[in-house]
């Protein structure tokens, strides 16, 4: 079938606002359990007079708390990113490459800034942004 698409796809401002909520829901989600993430973090400090088996287990538990929470930080950065992009209404659209996003991706990742091929070339280090 050829290809007419001389007007670039764009959401309308109701879709907008229905992935708007998805993310302040998942906002407000996710700082909650980087609240809860840091007063367990400061609980497994507190712990450091056990002997080294437990030591063992409490410094794992610690990387991964921390691991965590920077995954959860990225995620909250995007999710403002995409709240920003609401704003400007340039929402869905891919950073890359500009298409709009599929729903499934979007209902998937309402935060994600790239398209799946933009977002495989980001993972492979290949976009100059
Ligand atoms: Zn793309």
């Amino acid at each position: 079938m050829p290809s007419t698409a001389t007007k670039a796809a764009r959401m309308t401002k109701k879709e907008m606002e229905k992935y708007r909520r998805l993310l302040d829901d998942k906002k407000s989600s996710l700082s909650a359990e980087i609240a809860k993430t840091r007063s367990a973090e400061e609980e497994t400090t507190e712990e450091s007079t056990q002997d080294i088996a437990d030591k063992a287990v409490s410094s794992y538990t610690r990387e991964f708390l921390y691991s965590l929470t920077d995954g959860e930080r990225n995620t909250l950065l995007h999710i403002d990113d995409a709240l920003a992009r609401i704003d400007e209404g340039n929402y869905g659209l891919c950073l890359n490459c500009g298409q709009l996003m599929t729903e499934k991706r979007l209902n998937a990742v309402p935060w994600a800034p790239y398209c799946l091929d933009c977002q495989e070339l980001s993972e492979k280090g290949m976009l100059q942004n």
